[in-house]
């Protein structure tokens, strides 16, 4: 005998709430499509670029649905935000973190088992004391929510260990959907999520990744140096004058320093890190979300949650670590819809820095080696010359992803000279040279110009092999194939030895196998050759 058939979903109170709370005419995307399978009680996961709604998603589902809606959220600084927006719009929502009194806790359950709550905020940590658990289970649940999902993987960017107990969740609440919402998750990732949250039979929505409102740029740094890239920075946002942005900062320090440097110049900037106390943190964020114009200056992982519809620009004065990441960052921006840019400025010590964080993990072989290859496919993009948006839309699967027409790499075509001789050479110094040296020594030994060169140096057979070309010339093929990984920064003392990454990579260069396009820089010593 099969089931009968669920009740029509009621898709247009799902409409009339979305327009009397959140005063948005209809759904976008794939909205509707996933309010409408969470209502029917299916379990659903979906990937939703940054500012793409994903929040209503549950959020409409859990107060029209019977029963408590349970959101489970990454961060407090996040659900704190999200609750007080939702309360100032009449929408019965509370949250359980460890900031919350022990009597503001009971009025809480209370609430919740006279029916009078419609969305519950819980951080992981707080589902895995057992009087949760057991008081969630005395209570009608309308859905579960899992906000930022992809932390759940090993494979994501931002892997969270108490975000991988949430499975059991299935077990616990059987016959309760569960919805699983993430920003960025590629295809793996998604797979990842679906296993570990025993989500097996969801339906799975997967947005496109465009943003055509979006331009996109990267820029890569001049000789590393912070001072010309801070320079850099103030310039960048100095030509855009007027318009709201966030400057995204590696380091705690590089942020206060930035922000200093802007104010200098009369832009409204604003430091904003994990450093600073949470009172502190809260005031510098309401100053710039209200006001028109103010930069803020934020380390990457300070910057979660907050939605500010007419950011005009996004700088990463240091780039992220994967290109999701990246997604996420850049997608701050422009979430109006009006024009957006998105400017990223890159170097080597970055690829080396990110590589280096990495190391310093506890994780998994494995594991690390995909966060390598993450980490090696950003500064791929980011020094490569194809589209910038063609090329994150493909790593996220949309294989038919055109062209945008108007990312640096579109506007302007960079012209690449074919250096597979010239990387043959270099890879091969950096060999014979026992991988002992950095990069200026590493020039000097190709073009022949070390100092007070001895005789086992000279006696090697890459000894002055690259004196047809410039030391600038070299440092663009040796930069690129450290954006591409065949040669890797190995920090000693301070001072980065250039080993060989890749092995296999390497061998395929040598073969001729694998050709290196090197973009921008003339080549040749004589520029008449
Ligand atoms: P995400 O969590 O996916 O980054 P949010 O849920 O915070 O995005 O929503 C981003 C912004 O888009 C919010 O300002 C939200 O009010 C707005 N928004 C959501 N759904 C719609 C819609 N259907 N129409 C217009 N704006 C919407
Ligand atoms: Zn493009």
């Amino acid at each position: 005998e099969s089931p009968p058939p669920a009740a029509a979903p009621d898709m247009a109170r799902a409409r009339e709430t979305l327009e009397r709370v959140w005063g948005h005419a209809d759904f976008r995307g794939l909205q509707a499509s996933v309010v409408e399978q969470v209502l029917a009680g299916r379990d659903v996961l979906a990937v939703l670029p940054t500012g793409g709604g994903k929040s209503v998603c549950y959020q409409i589902p859990a107060m029209l649905r019977p029963g408590l809606g349970l959101v489970v959220s990454p961060l407090i600084a996040l659900m704190t935000d999200q609750v007080e927006a939702l309360k100032q719009q009449g929408v019965r929502a509370a949250r359980l973190d460890s900031g919350v009194s022990l009597t503001d806790r009971s009025a809480i359950w209370d609430a919740a088992r006279a029916g009078e709550l419609d969305l519950l905020y819980v951080s992981p940590e707080g589902l895995a004391q057992p009087h949760m658990i057991d008081r969630l289970a005395s209570l009608p649940l309308a859905l579960i929510a899992i906000d930022e999902a992809h932390c759940v993987s090993q494979w994501g960017h931002d892997f969270r260990p108490d975000y991988r107990d949430l499975g059991r969740l299935a077990g616990m609440f059987p016959g309760v959907p569960r919805i699983a919402v993430t920003a960025t998750a590629d295809a793996r990732t998604r797979d990842d999520i679906l296993a570990s949250l025993r989500l097996s039979d969801a339906a799975v929505f997967v947005d496109s990744f465009d943003r055509p409102n979006l331009q996109l740029i990267a820029e890569r740094k001049v000789n590393g140096s912070r001072a010309r890239t801070d320079a850099r920075v103030v310039e960048l946002v100095g030509e855009r004058s007027g318009k709201s942005g966030v400057v995204y900062c590696g380091s705690r320090d590089g942020c206060e320093r930035l922000a200093d440097q802007l104010r200098q110049t009369g832009v409204h900037a604003i430091a904003y890190h994990a450093g600073m106390a949470p009172a502190e943190r809260d005031k510098r964020l309401e100053r710039f979300l209200a006001e028109d114009g103010a930069v803020m200056v934020a380390t990457i992982a300070s910057a979660w949650g907050w939605d500010k519809p007419d950011v005009r620009f996004v700088i990463h004065a240091d780039p992220p670590g994967s290109l999701e990441a990246y997604w996420q960052e850049i997608g701050r921006a422009g979430r109006d819809g009006e024009p957006a840019e998105g400017v990223t400025l890159y170097g080597p010590s970055d690829i080396a820095w990110a590589l280096r964080r990495l190391d310093g993990r506890p994780m998994d072989e494995t594991v690390k080696q995909v966060q390598v290859r993450k980490v090696r496919q950003l500064f791929a993009m980011l020094d490569g010359a194809a589209c910038r948006p063609q090329a994150v839309r493909r790593y996220f699967g949309e294989t038919d992803a055109k062209p945008c027409g108007q990312c640096d790499v579109c506007l302007d075509p960079p012209q690449t000279h074919d250096a597979t001789v010239q990387a043959q050479k270099a890879l091969a110094a950096v060999q014979r040279l026992d991988q002992r040296f950095g990069r200026g020594r590493v020039i000097d030994h190709l073009t022949g110009r070390t100092k007070d060169v001895q005789g086992w140096e000279t006696a090697l057979s890459t000894w002055g092999v690259g004196a047809d070309i410039s030391p600038n010339g070299w440092r663009e093929v040796i930069d690129h194939l450290l954006f591409e990984g065949l040669l890797e920064e190995d920090p000693n003392e301070g001072k980065p030895l250039l080993r060989l990454g890749d092995p296999e990579a390497v061998r395929g260069v040598y073969r001729g196998e694998r050709t290196v396009e090197v973009a921008r820089v003339p080549l040749r010593h004589d520029p008449t050759t």
